[in-house]
């Protein structure tokens, strides 16, 4: 009864990593359409510098 669509849709959730190549600062977040590996990805929250997306991954959403 309570349970009735997490069971059922093991998804996998694919995450874009974004890097910085000024500081190194790596950033994870939701896959967007049109990502791609050395894309340029958004500013860096450390130093200002664009980052690049350096990988693509899908991970398994967690079992509950
Ligand atoms: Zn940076």
């Amino acid at each position: 009864m309570m349970n009735s669509q997490q069971d059922r849709k093991a998804k996998f959730i694919v995450y874009t990593i974004e890097e910085c190549p000024a500081c190194g600062q790596k950033t994870k977040r939701a896959f967007q359409l049109g990502d791609y590996v050395t894309k340029d990805g958004s500013k860096c929250s450390k130093c200002g510098n664009t980052t690049k997306i350096t990988s693509i991954y899908a991970e398994a959403p967690p079992k509950t």
